[in-house]
């Protein structure tokens, strides 16, 4: 931390004005790839969460009823900005967290679309009338919006989880105060740059980085905030959920992952290995839904491996900023050592390693965080790999013989976000999609984050979904209104 300013900084964003963290203090961004500091943003602490609280509480009574024409009208200028600025955008991601420049316009291109999607799904928001048992009475049910926000978001999708997030929060009338991950606050605030140029009103959208606990106990303990909206990982959510509990505020939680990837001696092996390429290798593996247990029919063990392992030694690893480059670094030094240390467990307890499997010192780039893209086979439920999130470019094969043990092995989790079944056979897809405990199947396809889907997860997974109709639900209250005329 410090208070000289000597590289490009960051400020907040309260108020519908860029200042300073009270404190005056600052902390570093590091570039994964690189390892040296690219900015300073400014480190918010309480008072500035507070500064920030006290404009969403301000603006939510004239935005709360302007008409959703108008929000939808700053929404989808909102929209047009993001396209304008796609190459600036998924630079900035691509600069701070690591991930190829080519994923990064498809993530800016997603953000986006939430945008335009909220933008006209905030004009259909619906209330019902009930017929009552007496000729005199009326009964109604509308909505409105919960109340100022406050959002918690990763790094992972530094761009699309805030879209997600805000959106659909400003379409429903809501206001809201966001903490980006320390990773990446520089995504956030490109975004923030582009809703005031759209004509967001000051003090509807308030941008706070900086000390995570403290800002999110300030959101917590103020009784102006009505509702916790976050994503990232199952034990910082559970913390979240438990302080929430003291004013009983709403809660939305989109949370860790164990995505099992069952591939039946049926399936396409082609389309399924290019399946795994696009989804496990994808953000060098830092994805909530990427596959992490990968069940193998034991007949096609070998042909899969053989194909999976030509794919991968294919992949080019770099800067993500260098155009031809297909998978970056893991986000930060934790990071690598996670992985690391997944993989030495793993062979330790008789994984068998078909590629990769070491960092990856890559020319002009030796500080940053480079691992292979690794295939690890004879995977067992003993193996950490098999338990928790890897958060890297690592497929763990397992093999099972039959579908209800298959099933079995794959509910076997406390998570339960997104679940994969590669199969030609049709009955056989409507079965395993129906009994498999996750919020989200994936049959013959791994790409879960659609606008027109929810997306969210069952059991340590989270509650609530985030897309589609439901997106907009999780911003609305359910008011009855009895009338007796
Ligand atoms: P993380 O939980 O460490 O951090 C997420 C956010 O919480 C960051 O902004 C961080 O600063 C903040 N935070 C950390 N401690 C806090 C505290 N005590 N109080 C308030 N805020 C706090 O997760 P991460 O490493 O940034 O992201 C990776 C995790 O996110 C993975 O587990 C991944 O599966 C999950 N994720 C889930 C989804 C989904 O939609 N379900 C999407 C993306 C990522």
């Amino acid at each position: 931390m410090t208070t000289v300013k000597s590289v490009k900084t960051l400020q907040l964003y309260i108020n519908g004005e860029w200042v300073d963290a009270k404190s005056g203090e600052f902390f570093d961004v590091i570039s994964p790839a690189t390892g040296e500091v690219i900015y300073r943003a400014a480190n918010g602490r309480a008072d500035d969460a507070k500064r920030a609280i006290d404009a969403s509480y301000s603006a939510f009574p004239k935005w709360s009823k302007i008409s959703s024409k108008e929000r939808a009208a700053i929404l989808f200028r909102l929209y047009q900005l993001m396209h304008e600025n796609l190459e600036d955008l998924a630079q900035t991601i691509s600069n701070e967290m690591g991930k190829p420049i080519k994923q990064a316009r498809g993530e800016v291109m997603n953000a986006a679309e939430y945008v335009l999607w909220n933008a006209e799904e905030g004009k259909r928001i619906y209330g019902t009338t009930i017929k009552g048992f007496e000729e005199n009475k009326r009964l109604q049910v509308i909505k409105q919006p919960v109340g100022p926000v406050a959002a918690i978001t990763p790094w992972n999708f530094p761009l699309a989880m805030v879209t997600r997030k805000i959106s659909p929060a400003l379409a429903s009338g809501c206001t809201l105060v966001l903490k980006p991950a320390e990773q990446t606050p520089g995504s956030a605030a490109k975004f923030f740059e582009l809703a005031e140029k759209a004509g967001v009103p000051k003090g509807v959208i308030n941008l706070v980085t900086g000390s995570p606990a403290e800002i999110g106990d300030a959101f917590l303990s103020d009784k102006r905030i009505r509702k916790i909206t976050f994503t990232g990982s199952t034990r910082v959510g559970k913390l979240l959920m438990k302080k929430a509990t003291d004013q009983v505020k709403r809660v939305s939680m989109e949370l860790g992952g164990h995505a099992p990837f069952i591939v039946f001696e049926d399936a396409d092996i082609d389309q399924t290995v290019s399946s795994i390429m696009k989804s496990k290798y994808f953000n060098c593996g830092q994805t909530c839904i990427s596959p992490n247990r990968i069940y193998v029919q034991e007949s096609v063990k070998e042909k899969f491996l053989t194909k999976l392992k030509e794919k991968v030694e294919s992949l080019q690893i770099g800067y993500g900023l260098e155009e031809q480059v297909d998978l970056g670094p893991v986000v930060s030094q934790a990071g690598l050592e996670k992985v690391k240390s997944h993989v030495k467990d793993a062979v330790q307890k008789g994984a068998v390693l078909i590629s990769g499997g070491d960092e990856f010192p890559v020319q002009g780039y030796e500080n940053g965080y480079f691992y292979l893209p690794t295939i690890l086979a004879d995977v067992n439920e003993e193996m950490q790999i098999a338990n928790e999130e890897t958060f890297g470019p690592v497929a763990a094969v397992l093999t099972f013989k039959t579908e209800d043990e298959v099933i079995e092995k794959a509910n076997n989790s406390d998570y339960g976000l997104a679940a994969y079944c590669f199969t030609k056979d049709l009955s056989r897809s409507v079965r395993v999609s129906e009994a498999l405990e996750y919020g989200m199947v994936g049959i013959n396809d791994t790409v879960m984050s659609q606008v027109q889907g929810p997306f969210g997860g069952i059991k340590e997974s989270g509650l609530g979904r985030e897309g589609g109709p439901n997106g907009l639900a999780d911003f609305l209250e359910t008011k009855f209104i009895s009338t007796i005329i």
